[in-house]
This record gives structure tokens, sequence and C-alpha cells, in this order.
């Protein structure tokens, strides 16, 4: 009698996740129901310099995606006194819930800032988790307060991502070097599709974020639409939130 073998594959997860609630966040939401890929997007209450999406796009926003908090203003908290970095930590989380009518779960620090004491801060106001920008990364996160991502998309600049790269632990990130480097000189497609392969080969998490404003000022969208087309409505690999994928990696 032949025994039946059992292969069990990894497991390949795509998360994507939008910073900032751009109006044009409408916009990026019918590009990812288009592929029925899963986001979450990180909206600041009323972020100092520009104007948010609106209120009723945001709810409807939220019937179809994640949304998690971004602060009230969107200042760099490392920037600011710790009980002022508290207030717009909270103060972004309790805003959005209202407005929702459901509890808010993550958190993105803006422009990617934080310390010891910040992420203390999020972790104090009931948050589950937290995105930051490191990003080259297809790896379990070690802290879900630390949330990583894969490929920003925006035009990719070998130098930058080598520089995210260094900023981390180096040997933790071999695949990522090594990705980044037979990548050198290829678009920010050419990547992105290069880590999705990765992922569906080997398990993993594809994490795709990025601003919907940074999309439209460098004239990404028929490129986004591609990338989307291409990591989109694969058999065994998980479409999760931000949110879903925290409590999916708890779970395991
Ligand atoms: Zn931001």
């Amino acid at each position: 009698m032949t025994r039946k073998k059992f292969v069990t594959k990894p497991q390949s997860v795509v998360s994507t996740s939008w910073d900032d609630g751009a109006p044009l966040d409408c916009e990026l939401s019918r590009l990812l129901n288009k592929h029925k890929v899963q986001a979450t997007f990180y909206v600041p209450w009323k972020p100092d310099n520009y104007d948010r999406i609106d209120d009723n796009e945001l709810k409807k926003l939220a019937r179809h995606f994640e949304i998690g908090a971004h602060t009230l203003t969107h200042p760099d908290l490392t920037a600011v006194p710790l009980r002022e970095a508290k207030r717009e930590i909270l103060g972004g989380k309790n805003e959005l819930s209202a407005l929702l009518n459901q509890e808010v779960e993550v958190f993105c620090y803006p422009r990617g800032k934080y310390t010891r004491e910040i992420v203390s801060l999020v972790k104090e106001s009931g948050f589950i988790g937290a995105r930051t920008i490191e990003c080259f990364r297809v790896l379990r996160p070690v802290d879900f307060y630390r949330l990583w991502a894969t490929v920003p998309a925006n035009p990719y600049s070998f130098w930058k991502a080598i520089g995210s790269i260094a900023r981390s632990s180096f040997f933790a990130n071999l695949a990522g070097i090594s990705m980044v480097v037979k990548n050198v000189r290829k678009s920010w497609i050419d990547l992105a599709t290069a880590y999705f392969d990765y992922v569906r080969k080997n398990g993993g998490i594809f994490h795709l974020f990025g601003h919907s404003w940074e999309i439209e000022r460098f004239g990404l969208w028929d490129e986004l639409d591609e990338v989307l087309a291409y990591i989109a409505a694969h058999d065994n690999v998980m479409y999760l939130t931000n949110g879903e994928l925290i409590r999916t990696l708890k779970a395991n």
C-alpha cells in the first residue's frame, strides 16, 4: 500500500495598505475592488495641510475595506511632546471609530516615524498592531507594532531600497537584498512581481503599500492596475487587510 504523502505548502498572503486618506482613495478603491484585492486605508482625522476624503466617501470605503488610524493631524510623532503624541494617536482612533461606528484596530505611523515610547502609546491606545514604512520583507513580522511591508507603489530607486534594507537587520533580510540586487535597474513593477512570485513559491507575506496622491503625481494608475492584475485571484493565496493579517498571524 502506498502511503499518501502530505505536502504542506507554506501559506502565501497578500495584503495592501494605503496612507493619508486623500480624496483619490475613491479612485484607488475602485481599482482594488476591480481586482478583489483587500486593503487597509490609513486615514488621519484632520490633516494639517490637505483636505482628506470626505466623511461620506470614507464611510463608503469602510464598507469594502478596513480603515486604520493615522493620528489626528498627521504630525511627526517623534517631534512633538509625548502627551501631544498620545492625544494624536488616541484622538485619531476615537474620532474614526465614532464616525464609522466600528472599532478602528490598526495604526500607521505618520511618515514612518516612531520611537519605543510611541510604540508603547500605540499599544496602550488599544490598537492590535501598527504599520511602519520599512519594506522589502516577506517574512512574518517579529513585532505586530512594527509591521513591515514588501514593495512601495512608487518609482523604484535602487539606493533607496538598499538604504531601507540596511536599516533593518541585514541577515534577517537576505531574501530582500538578493531580490533588490537581481532587479537593479528595473521598474517597481518588476520588483513587485518578482517579490510576489517569490511569496507564491515559498510562502510569506507580500505587502504592497503606497499613497493614492503619489500614484497620481507619478502617473502610475496603469502600472498599479497591472500589478494588481498580476497578484490578484490566485488559488491558495489569502487576500487580507492589515488587521486580518495580524489576527491570522496571532492565531498561528
Ligand atoms: Zn501618512
